[in-house]
């Protein structure tokens, strides 16, 4: 496996959603609770669950939207605590992120030059014609044409958009890139189009991805590696052809038996799981995942799993292994 590019160690994020009267906190919605992993470079991790899980709370503290309320990111191997300035002004530029919904992502008011501009000006990275050349260079990778720049964002379709939201996190040379839902919003058969841009851009650029989505189905041909997130924590983490062809936690495998077979000769199983997911306020004791599990045992209720190596770069948090 290749070098590690970011590091994450025992990563919580707590929201408080009561307080007191004197604004003490009451209760915490735990978003993230106690996770770890490691991106390599050059590869795409995706990280999946249902909604509310944390999985977005995650990138967003990666590329420091959020503010975690304890564990460590470490980039390249140095805390991101101990960076210097400069270092660190080249981690913020090394990880960038593209959003779920790209019309929201994007300024109004700004032409797609200028919005693309904006972070190359922001980073003095160019100015002048050099920074235009830069503009219409970036337009050509996300396969728009130089006329685009002159537009506004709501004359673009969501694939479009999409692509300038792409362009835009490409334009300071990052390293790693969030990938928030990025097809989520778009039609079947966009979806596949911004894929397989991303994918092309990964190799030309060696860039290093994290992927975030609610189904396996949809990161299964982007993502190296999956991890699967449930109520807050990682439930596996696996080699992608591993993980779809031989799914080891009773959640992952809910998660696949609902992936529809494009053959009708071919019948499948699927494990429907019972209730909704329980509050992230008050988690369920043992195994988050206890309340809705088939495979539930005693110790489940009361114990909770670590993620452990079952096999080599197979991880799993679950009592049955
Ligand atoms: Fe199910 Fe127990 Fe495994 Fe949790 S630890 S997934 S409840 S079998």
């Amino acid at each position: 496996m290749s070098e590690v590019l970011l590091e994450v160690k025992n990563l919580k994020k707590y929201f408080t959603s009561k307080t007191g009267f004197f604004g003490q906190p009451l209760e915490h919605v735990k978003a993230v609770d106690d996770v770890s992993f490691n991106i390599y470079k050059g590869e795409t991790l995706g990280l999946v669950g249902e909604s509310g899980c944390g999985k977005t709370t995650i990138g967003r503290m990666l590329v420091n939207l959020l503010h975690p309320t304890s564990g460590d990111i470490f980039f390249e191997g140095t805390h991101i605590s101990e960076l210097k300035k400069n270092d660190h002004k080249k981690f913020c530029r090394s990880i960038q992120i593209i959003f779920q919904d790209p019309y929201a992502s994007l300024n109004p008011r700004m032409t797609i030059g200028d919005i693309i501009a904006e972070p190359i000006k922001i980073n003095k990275l160019a100015k002048g014609e050099e920074l235009e050349k830069m503009v219409l260079q970036l337009l050509d990778y996300v396969g728009l044409a130089s006329y685009h720049r002159n537009r506004y964002p709501h004359e673009f379709s969501g694939g479009q958009r999409q692509r300038v939201g792409i362009a835009r996190a490409l334009a300071v040379h990052p390293e790693l890139i969030v990938c928030d839902e990025p097809v989520s919003a778009l039609d079947v058969s966009i979806q596949s189009q911004v894929l397989n841009l991303l994918k092309d851009l990964q190799d030309e650029f060696h860039l290093t991805y994290l992927f975030i989505a609610h189904g396996l189905n949809v990161i299964k041909h982007i993502s190296d590696r999956v991890g699967v997130m449930y109520l807050g924590k990682l439930m596996e983490v696996a080699d992608s052809d591993k993980l779809y062809a031989d799914p080891k936690h009773p959640y992952t495998q809910a998660l696949l038996s609902a992936i529809p077979i494009p053959d009708p000769m071919k019948k499948k199983e699927r494990i429907l799981l019972s209730g909704d997911v329980p509050s992230p306020i008050n988690p369920p004791s043992g195994c988050r995942f206890h309340t809705r599990c088939i495979k539930c045992m005693e110790i489940c209720k009361r114990q909770e799993p670590q993620l452990k190596e079952v096999e080599e770069n197979h991880k799993v948090a679950c009592h049955l292994y």
